[in-house]
């Protein structure tokens, strides 16, 4: 069986089709500038990536282009909708109403509008999707997979802020974190790895990316995460300032005359190690600038590691212990050099790094960079958010 996954943003729309038999990608691609001028979708099926320039006006029109781009006779992979037997649909929010995938009806549907205020960025796009993929192929079955769902398990303790509990009784104020698929995942290939049960391991997954996450990962829950209410708070980011004194917020804005969502516009798109650097939020143009001896590339370079590393000794004390840390994503994947920063000074943790094994690592594969002797195990695992998606909707629809 094939499954759709769509990831929906504003004004893009990421797919991927994948063979369950074999779980290979078949065919994927990426739809931009839906709503506006010059839209375009990128699809890589059969042979070369076709470029397709053609108005998409909203999801509709986007979502009945890659139907197009995947039967079709050049490019296409499939010989008609027929042969996509379900749709995963990532959604970035599901508040406190699923702590799992769920098959997406009238109720579910309705219950993702109710939160859609909670994302705004995010799941009014993401309903988008669903709404669009429902009116060309409305017999096939549809899940949604919660950015959240895997943090749902996290104790009061843990989610609660210290402001008057009203806030988070009629309002939802509360951390939820997110990231949780590929912090599911990996944890999950940890262990596997490791050879031990997860609900034996204590485990911290640092998903480093554009956006950025550290998970507390206890006998396989989630027990605590560093994003928050929103994707802002936590560990500094590519364009995130991360956790910030919300005293500051008022400060600048009384002293630049933006307005309170200029402000948290600025904190999101502007702050981060772009912010801090100048240089650029991609973590190998710092690297590059490093090199040619830029003071502020390094401090950013520096501050993030130091924010990260205080995650990891944070979680190691709120779990009692620590087994194992993993790196995932774009970062945690390919940067030895920021892997290397972050764990400099953490032996007194129980970790022996391994700082060749680290530089000559193997690419997208699961890999030891902690030594032998190591009582922490130190793991490269490449995260797959889209494969978690598919195989989530495969088990809903049995
Ligand atoms: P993600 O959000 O997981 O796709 O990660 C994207 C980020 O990963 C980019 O913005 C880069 O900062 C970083 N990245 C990707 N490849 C490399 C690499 N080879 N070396 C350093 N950083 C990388």
């Amino acid at each position: 069986m094939n499954i759709l996954v769509i990831n929906a943003g504003s004004s893009s729309l990421k797919y991927q089709l994948i063979d369950m038999e074999t779980e290979g990608v078949i065919a994927k691609g990426l739809c931009e500038r839906i709503g506006t001028a010059g839209s375009v979708l990128r699809h890589k099926g059969k042979g070369e990536e076709a470029v397709i320039s053609a108005p998409m006006p909203d999801h509709n029109a986007a979502i009945e282009l890659v139907l197009n781009a995947l039967t079709d006779k050049n490019h296409g992979v499939i010989q008609t909708m027929g042969d996509i037997g379900a749709v995963g649909h990532r959604v970035v929010h599901s508040a406190e109403d699923f702590d799992r995938s769920v098959l997406i009806d009238d109720r579910v549907l309705a219950v993702c509008e109710k939160n859609a205020d909670l994302a705004p960025l995010h799941v009014p796009a993401n309903i988008m999707g669903i709404r669009a993929c429902k009116k060309v192929m409305p017999r096939t079955p549809m899940a949604a997979v919660f950015d959240t769902a895997f943090h749902s398990t996290m104790p009061p303790r843990a989610f609660l802020y210290a402001i008057p509990y009203e806030a988070y009784t009629d309002l939802k104020v509360r951390r939820y974190g997110f990231h949780g698929t590929s912090h599911m995942y990996v944890a999950r290939l940890a262990a596997a790895h490791l050879n031990k049960p997860i609900e034996a391991l204590k485990i911290v997954t640092c998903h480093l990316g554009n956006g950025s996450s550290i998970t507390a990962v206890d006998g396989g829950k989630s027990v605590d995460t560093s994003m928050g209410f929103t994707p802002l708070e936590g560990v500094p980011m590519g364009t995130r300032s991360g956790d910030i004194d919300p005293a500051v917020v008022e400060y600048l804005a009384a002293k630049t005359g933006m307005t309170l969502p200029e402000t948290i516009n600025y904190l999101n798109k502007k702050s981060g190690v772009l912010g801090v650097s100048g240089v650029g939020s991609d973590f190998r143009d710092l690297s590059a600038a490093e090199k040619d001896g830029n003071i502020r590339a390094v401090l950013a370079l520096d501050l993030f590691a130091y924010r990260v590393k205080k995650y990891i000794g944070a979680y190691a004390a709120a779990m009692n212990g620590l087994d194992c840390v993993v790196f995932t994503a774009g970062v945690g994947e390919n940067d030895a050099a920021m892997r290397g920063r972050i764990m400099s000074g953490t032996d007194f943790l129980g970790i022996a790094f391994d700082a060749d094994a680290n530089r000559n690592f193997t690419r997208g594969t699961v890999f030891e960079i902690s030594q032998k002797s190591s009582r922490v195990k130190v793991l490269i695992v490449p995260t797959n958010e889209e494969l978690v998606i598919a195989r989530e909707t495969k088990s809903l629809i049995g």
